[in-house]
């Protein structure tokens, strides 16, 4: 895959980066370590300052920043705005809380025969990070505060599609005072990940973005014994059970389907909907679903832009053509429009049956699965019957029910009556092939950290 700026809504290529040669990154590799060095020994309340200084960078330039994502990778404007501002948000939210996270942890002396025992939290050094188009710049961030807030130094190898938004990541924290090292991007290809992955200054993996590259960076990490965390796909459940608000149900599942174009790991893929329920929730969700507007993602009208690159928007067709091949329904959209760029219309798709792709891989894209259950028991069973656990959503109001999907799916994350979203202060990640380890919350700043036990006799 070529390192290139190209736009989806007409294909044209903008910018191309030529890749770092193995002299170049060795050069980022010795500053890497000198940022660790340098950044270890900061105090906490240096890396804050710090990383606010990044954050107000990201509120002063967000306009700026959010166009270059559009331009990068489709997201409509409005939605790269809010991601910009929701980095702001995660800096504030890591500068004020990593110390409180990291602090000493005693223990009772007593019960393990010493004057004094605790856990301290300590950085363990560079640590690569391999990212996603999607949200180039949230997912990025994720991973980047907490690991600068803990001592940590970072090396973005970000998806070939959107370099100008890794460039700026590297020049964000640099503007914002880190020392030199603490923060670099590498424009690489997935073919020198290996590379940098075995070399010994580096000390651990995350990585968010498919399957396959997940196993790929757990196998090299798995050879070098290198602490990974992986983000992978979903297809997430989004469970309507009779007692549920159908109208609200329908329009959220709209927004779940639908953001970021469709291509979002925790977006609501597969709708699971009692029989009791299902043809008010398919008329209500299919109407909202055909009526979206479809277009240029800088007009703010706009709510669904192109998909990010031909390959993915071929992966949508291909998924599609397989269920409606072995007798799925089209309830609307279904056929790509003839025109230039990688446009995928939203589009629901019923009559789903576990031998149709679109059952068990997850859709990249604006596409919805429908799926009608006769029972909570049957709702359940289809939500489960995936190799995916990243996150899910049940609609019900009767408390008992609820309490029992809490319970039942098996997901990383489990939403009531709303959309699956990430919150600085809630863990992040999934089970199953969505991947393992957390992101965010006091769990994800301890992830990249040598958990030192301390016992003083
Ligand atoms: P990839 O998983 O291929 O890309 C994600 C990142 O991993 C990119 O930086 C990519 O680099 C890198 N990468 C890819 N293969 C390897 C490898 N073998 N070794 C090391 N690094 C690698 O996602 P795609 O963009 O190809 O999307 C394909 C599918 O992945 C989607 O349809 C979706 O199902 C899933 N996906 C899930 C995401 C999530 O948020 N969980 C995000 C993006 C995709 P490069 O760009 O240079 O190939």
């Amino acid at each position: 895959m070529p390192i290139a700026t190209i736009d989806p809504t007409d294909g044209r290529v903008q910018k191309t980066f030529d890749p770092l040669t193995d002299a170049d990154i060795e050069e980022r590799l010795a500053r890497a370590v000198d940022g660790f060095a340098a950044l270890r020994s900061a105090s906490f309340d240096q890396r804050a300052t710090w990383l606010r200084a990044a954050a107000d960078i990201l509120d002063a330039e967000r306009d700026e920043i959010a166009r270059t994502m559009t331009v990068e990778m489709g997201k409509t404007l409005v939605a790269a705005k809010a991601e910009v501002a929701k980095c702001a948000v995660a800096c504030r939210y890591y500068a004020k809380h990593a110390q409180a996270f990291l602090a000493d942890e005693p223990t009772d002396p007593a019960a393990v025969k010493a004057r004094q025992a605790y856990v301290r939290y300590q950085p363990l050094g560079p640590v690569l990070a391999v990212m996603p188009w999607n949200f180039p710049l949230w997912q990025a961030m994720r991973f980047a505060a907490p690991a600068l807030m803990a001592g940590n130094v970072g090396l973005l190898k970000h998806a070939s599609n959107v370099p100008q938004t890794a460039l700026f990541m590297e020049e964000l924290f640099s503007r914002a005072g880190f020392p030199e090292g603490a923060f670099q991007t590498l424009l690489i290809g997935s073919d020198q990940v290996e590379a940098v992955l075995s070399d010994k200054r580096v000390v651990a993996a995350t990585l968010t973005g498919s399957e396959g590259a997940g196993r790929s960076i757990a196998s090299i990490a798995g050879r070098e014994l290198k602490k990974t965390v992986l983000e992978l796909g979903g297809s997430d459940p989004f469970v309507v059970l009779p007692s549920a608000d159908v109208e609200k149900a329908a329009a959220v599942a709209v927004t779940a389907r639908c953001q970021n174009n469709g291509q979002s790991c925790i977006a609501a893929k597969r709708f699971i909907v009692h029989t009791d329920v299902y043809d008010a929730f398919a008329a209500a969700f299919v109407d909202r679903m055909a009526a979206l507007t479809v277009g240029d993602p800088m007009d703010e009208k706009t709510d669904v832009g192109p998909l990010a690159t031909e390959q993915g928007r071929t992966d949508v067709e291909e998924l599609v053509r397989n269920a409606t091949d072995q007798g799925a329904s089209v309830l609307c959209g279904g056929t790509a429009p003839d025109q230039p760029g990688w446009w995928y219309p939203p589009t629901v798709v019923a009559d789903l049956t576990p031998d149709m792709r679109m059952y068990r891989e997850e859709v990249f894209g604006p596409v919805a699965g429908l799926y009608r259950a006769s029972s909570y028991e049957e709702a359940i069973a289809i939500a489960n019957s995936t190799d995916f656990g990243l996150g899910s959503n049940v609609w019900t109001n009767d408390p008992a029910e609820q309490e029992r999907a809490v319970n039942d799916l098996e997901a990383g994350a489990v939403f009531v009556n709303g959309m699956v979203t990430s919150y600085p202060e809630l863990p992040f990640g999934g089970i199953k092939t969505s991947g393992y380890g957390r992101e965010l919350s006091a769990q994800g700043i301890r992830e990249f950290c040598n958990i030192k036990t301390v016992w003083v006799g």
